[in-house]
């Protein structure tokens, strides 16, 4: 039998894109998409990087070591990370748009056309530059392109398409290699997509459960190595951006309504495609205008004179990229310095239309940066950020809140499952131990006030069963129900990490 192409790496010193987490894992391999010999028949490409994630699993569970999918490294917490083996999946990149009806199950009520199966590895960007060259594109992704699918799914990344919900949401099918050398296919009972023989040619087992499926998808690596996803891509659409600056006191009621009717917006009353409001902290007085609004309409696809599938174009496009080089700042020079550098970045925009793709682009990152980001149901918005914005007043740091919406989430674990909508507060900010201090006061503070929050696996995030409790409920115990389910003993050994049992989730 042919032997699929894996590199393994000792003593490589690893570490995520922000130089928040580093360690030294046992082995850091990289799985490809090619066999050592030349494979027999004609098959897909993606079945060797199958077999080489199926091959690492059985290795971990042979030497009773632990093992976790790497993404594109985006995380800010400990998720991705474990002593034992990491597997890069980065070059598990293929992509697939369209199914057979022959693939598919007698109840799908879709467009066949629109589906895509797409590899753990293949990165947003990736998967934008794909479909946008061929007429769809993805309904929604976070700021930036730099995750691939399964990372960006796994913690739940969104953007702030209030309408859609986050990546997970529009996910139909996961593709999970699990213990025992066993790979299963993941949908709704209420939803299903493929049928037995798509599932019969790959070699997986059909499992149809709701409960499993919305706690795995939001899985942060402890359901398994995901070896590929299945989505309904959307037709392409052109969205139309412009951004505001205006007083902090007149955005604040909108916070928790986003009845935008009063903010003047270019589209009057009508409730944005995306909705994001960045705030200065220490500027939300009267005349201040302290607050930047950024929104775009979804307006049908035509030619427009940018280019489609990812942009260099930074200014404001991404928040965190502003913090870059703010690492010297003194807590004194904190309220001076931030409103030359917002009010710079996120100058005047009026109607730039571009695909999602352009939109949400490349980012320009510099430097040590740290982000937490917390989610709170739509109404608590308003007294979250003034909690906010008091903790920066009292401990200056480099920190802002930016502030977004999305739909809520169905996945048991997502730090968006706030019903009907969510809204998450970010705050990038510098890389220091100051901000880390910052961090602890804010979540202690809305935590005091009695405000409800959950805060996102892939940004800073304080390890504590008991916050995450707080913010989750009944949903944690649902997760762990479902894990229970899925995997074995062994696979819950070895899909556990230092981080999940940090969390009290291992
Ligand atoms: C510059 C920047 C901008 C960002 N913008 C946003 C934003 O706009 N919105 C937002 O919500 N978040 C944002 N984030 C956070 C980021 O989207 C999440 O942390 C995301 O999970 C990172 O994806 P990744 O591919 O880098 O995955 P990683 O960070 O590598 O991994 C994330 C999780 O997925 C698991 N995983 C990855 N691949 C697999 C696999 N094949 N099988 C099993 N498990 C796997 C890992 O074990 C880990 O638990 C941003 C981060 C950065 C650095």
């Amino acid at each position: 039998m042919a032997s699929p192409l894996i590199t393994l790496g000792e003593n490589t010193v690893w570490e995520n894109k922000h130089r928040t987490v580093s360690l030294t894992p046992r082995l850091f391999c990289d799985v490809w998409n090619m066999w050592l010999e030349p494979p027999a028949s004609n098959e897909p490409i993606w079945r060797a990087g199958l077999a080489g994630l199926r091959a690492l699993v059985a290795k971990a569970e042979a030497q009773n070591l632990r093992i976790r999918g790497l993404g594109g490294a985006w995380s800010l917490s400990r998720a991705a990370a474990t002593h034992d083996i990491m597997v890069n999946t980065k070059p598990l990149n293929y992509i697939e748009l369209g199914f057979r009806d022959s693939s598919l199950d007698i109840g799908f009520s879709g467009n066949p056309d629109a589906l895509c199966f797409a590899q753990c590895g293949a990165s947003v960007m990736e998967l934008y530059q794909y479909l946008e060259a061929r007429g769809y594109t993805l309904p929604t992704s976070g700021a930036s392109n730099g995750q691939t699918i399964a990372g960006a799914v796994s913690t739940g990344t969104h953007g702030s398409a209030n309408a859609i919900g986050s990546m997970q949401d529009y996910v139909l099918g996961l593709h999970m290699v699990i213990d025992g050398g066993r790979h299963r296919w993941i949908e709704r009972a209420s939803k299903p997509v493929v049928s037995q023989a798509f599932c019969h040619a790959i070699g997986a087992e059909l499992l149809r459960d709701d409960a499993l499926f919305d706690a795995a998808v939001v899985g942060f690596g402890s359901f398994g190595l995901m070896h590929a996803v299945l989505f309904e891509a959307e037709p392409l659409f052109l969205l139309e951006k412009s951004l505001v600056r205006m007083d902090y006191d007149r955005v604040h009621p909108v916070l928790g309504t986003l009845d935008v009717e009063a903010l003047g917006l270019s589209g009057g009353a009508e409730l944005p495609f995306h909705f994001e409001v960045v705030v200065n902290p220490y500027r939300v007085s009267r005349g201040q205008r302290g607050a930047y609004v950024r929104y775009m309409y979804k307006r049908p696809h035509r030619p427009v004179a940018v280019p489609t599938g990812g942009s260099t174009w930074v200014q404001g496009d991404d928040v965190m990229t502003l913090l870059g080089t703010a690492t010297g700042w003194t807590p004194e020079l904190v309220p001076v310095l931030l409103e030359p550098i917002l009010s710079a970045q996120l100058g005047p925009v009026q109607g730039v239309a571009g695909t999602p793709g352009f939109q949400f682009g490349a980012t320009d990152l510099r430097g040590d940066v740290m982000s937490t980001e917390i989610g709170v149901a739509l109404a608590d918005a308003p007294q979250a950020v003034d909690a906010i914005i008091e903790v920066a007043n009292r401990f200056p740091w480099s920190g802002f809140p930016a502030i977004r919406y999305v739909k809520g989430s169905d996945a048991t674990l997502a730090f968006t499952h706030f019903s009907p909508m969510a809204c998450t507060i970010e705050l990038p900010s510098a890389g220091s131990p100051r901000t880390l201090e910052a961090f602890h006061r804010v979540w202690d503070e809305l935590r005091a006030r009695g405000i409800r929050f959950t805060m996102h696996w892939g940004q800073n995030m304080r390890e504590d069963r008991a916050l995450i409790e707080y913010g989750h409920g009944a949903r944690v115990e649902e997760w762990l129900r479902a894990r229970r389910s899925l995997l074995g003993a062994t696979g819950q050994r070895i899909f556990g990490s230092d981080w999940l049992t940090a969390c009290g989730l291992g």
